[in-house]
């Protein structure tokens, strides 16, 4: 087989800013230790996230330039709606400023108190989202996505026998609709199978209760389905795409991930009265429902990007790169999510830093010495984002410590994915000189994102 190549050539650069490691001891000391707080220009390879960070097209950008910006009827806003209703099959679509501003409108419609809204695990703002009506989120994940170190082809699947069992208990009237987040960005960016969204959907029907997909990595979702799922490897991922929708009553998007834009999202539904209904809260929140809050020229780029990712020369390159990664990660011995997901790979912070437990913070510590040994930026997911306390103050970790590296879209090349790879394997040699962290500084909602650190000695 030969080498799987970017399937594009450069148009237009932008430089990284190179710092010696003495430089970045001294902005992490600065930083509190925390990757949130380092200007982005102190940033040799920035994985901190997939979202918005892709870089846009020729064509996206010719795009921007005609985009109409007329306040209402855009020219643009018709495009637009024409390629997410190619992709969903969806009625009613309306355009949002980002994945968050969808979910906000729709939950403020359908949630508040004694509601509950199951999924295969819900992504942080939408269950923050959830929470704020009042309502309460549910994950119902598989038992295999919850071991990192078990390979299974659709990790992200919901568990569906769980499903029928909470809608008996909880009463299908409490429960307004059930979700699926394609791919599980929480749980490692792991795929849900064809056939488990039909399973879902049967059970939904069966107590009439809509499905909604979160679909923020539908492409690499459906690639993932082309690949591993029986009977779907001489179909298009347009025709994955369009069969999975099939099966879903409405879809939350955030298009700053497989949209292809640094800005954007959307709310697509059937049923006419809650569209309308989301339509009037739109107008109140967001803009017009031929904008909702984007500009026109970037609902153009949205239309343009919703095409180019559904290109399987694309998405060979998209998942084997991620792949890639993880491959030589687990050649060099170093604990990762397996297998490898659509956008990121995770590293196992539990089994990478056995000697620091969860009170002393162990992704944190990767995170910082990744940072200080190679100018590559991470993210924590583990005891610092997601850690409660007991009422003496006693952490009481999440069942996994993580350490995210998100792979931005068609952004880096294969040169700078090798130089990560060696970063990481050298931190890992050196992983017993590792030491662990505490927390000096944080907010009482939130706290990853502006806690500051000092290093335990
Ligand atoms: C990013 C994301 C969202 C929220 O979208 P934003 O554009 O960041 O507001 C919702 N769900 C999932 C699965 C996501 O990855």
């Amino acid at each position: 087989m030969k080498t799987i190549i970017e399937p594009f050539k450069i148009k237009s650069v932008e430089p990284i800013r190179f710092t010696t490691k003495d430089e970045r001891i001294d902005i992490l000391k600065h930083a509190g230790y925390n990757p949130f707080l380092i200007r982005a220009d102190d940033v040799l390879i920035d994985l901190l996230t997939d979202s918005g960070t892709s870089a846009m097209s020729s064509k996206q950008w010719a795009g921007i330039m005609d985009g109409d910006e007329s306040y209402a009827g855009s020219r643009s806003f018709y495009k637009f709606e024409l390629a997410v209703k190619k992709i969903t099959g969806m009625k009613f679509i309306i355009p949002t400023h980002q994945g968050r501003a969808a979910e906000k409108i729709l939950f403020s419609i359908t949630g508040g108190k004694g509601k509950y809204f199951p999924n295969n695990t819900h992504f942080d703002t939408t269950r923050a989202n959830i929470e704020f009506s009042g309502a309460e989120a549910v994950d119902l994940l598989n038992e295999t996505g919850k071991h990192p170190e078990l390979r299974a082809d659709f990790k992200g699947n919901m568990d569906v026998e769980k499903l029928e069992e909470f809608i008996k208990n909880t009463g299908k009237e409490n429960i307004p609709f059930c979700m699926i987040t394609i791919t599980n960005n929480s749980g490692g960016g792991q795929p849900v199978s064809m056939k488990n969204i039909r399973d879902t959907k049967e059970i939904c029907n069966k107590y009439g209760i809509p499905l909604i997909l979160d679909a923020c990595r539908f492409a690499e979702n459906a690639y993932f389905i082309k690949k591993r799922e029986p009977g779907y490897s001489n179909k298009s991922a347009l025709e994955i795409a369009q069969e999975m929708f099939s099966y879903s009553d409405g879809v939350t998007m955030s298009a700053k991930k497989d949209a292809l834009v640094n800005i954007g999202g959307f709310l697509a539904l059937n049923d006419e009265s809650l569209a309308m209904k989301c339509r009037n809260l739109l107008i109140v929140t967001e803009g017009f429902p031929t904008y909702g809050g984007l500009a026109g020229r970037d609902l153009e780029a949205i239309a343009q990007g919703l095409e180019e990712i559904l290109d399987e020369h694309y998405l060979e390159y998209r998942i084997r790169s991620i792949e890639y990664l993880g491959e030589r990660l687990v050649d060099a011995g170093v604990p990762i999510i397996e297998p490898p997901g659509g956008h990121a790979i995770y590293l196992d912070a539990k089994r990478f830093l056995s000697h620091i437990s969860p009170e002393e913070f162990p992704g944190q510590s990767i995170v910082a010495a990744l940072y200080i040994e190679g100018g590559i930026r991470s993210v924590e997911i583990g005891s610092v984002m997601f850690g409660k306390y007991d009422k003496n103050g006693k952490l009481i970790p999440p069942p996994m410590e993580l350490v995210r590296l998100a792979v931005p879209r068609r952004v880096y090349t294969q040169s700078h994915i090798d130089y990560v790879l060696e970063i990481i394997i050298e931190v890992f040699k050196r992983r017993n000189s590792l030491k662990g962290y505490k927390i000096i500084y944080e907010a009482p909602m939130l706290r990853h994102f502006t806690a500051r650190f000092e290093e335990i000695s």
